[in-house]
């Protein structure tokens, strides 16, 4: 950050509450950017008997993870992910586990996650680049590295699904 969004002025790194926060350097706007982490909610799909994972069309070839999005304003976790279940895959969901929260530090997002049973005939939303169908045994010992967060979300459904 180089600006104040605010005001537009300069910004400095300053020592604040141990940690380095940008400070707008004009007196009269004085704003603070604590720099707090983003939600996200992950969704872990069954649909037909098998999990579904996607390859965005931002990540690398053989890189499989969870179907995932921003909250809107105001909106419920568990309506965002059925949200994002529905533009990404073109399913109809309901949640039946929340798979715990997890700080993923590089992107300074906090990661809600749900396992998500749901219906209907997969359509690929335009941020996807392929998908690929897993059984149960499939997933439990699917090779998620280098993605930890994923990695911590399947460990979460192992014991929510007693597949450990
Ligand atoms: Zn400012």
């Amino acid at each position: 950050m180089n600006f104040c969004p605010e005001c537009g002025s300069k910004v400095e790194a300053k020592q604040i509450d141990h940690a380095l926060r940008f400070v707008c350097i004009n007196n009269e706007c004085a704003g603070i950017y604590w720099n707090n982490p983003t939600p996200v909610v992950a969704a872990l799909v069954k649909s037909g008997g098998d999990y579904i994972l996607a390859r965005n069309k931002s990540w690398p070839k053989g890189i499989f993870s969870l179907i995932t999005g921003y909250l809107e304003a105001g909106e419920e976790a568990e309506a965002a992910v059925l949200r994002e279940v529905s533009e990404e895959l073109g399913l109809t969901g309901e949640v039946v586990h929340y798979l715990g929260h997890h700080m993923f530090k590089e992107k300074n997002q906090l990661i809600l996650a749900f396992e998500v049973h749901a219906t209907g005939t997969i359509v690929p939303g335009e941020e996807l680049a392929e998908i690929k169908q897993v059984s149960v045994g499939e997933l439990a010992a699917y090779n998620f590295k280098p993605l930890y967060i994923t990695e911590a979300v399947i460990a979460q459904w192992r014991r929510v699904s007693h597949q450990c």
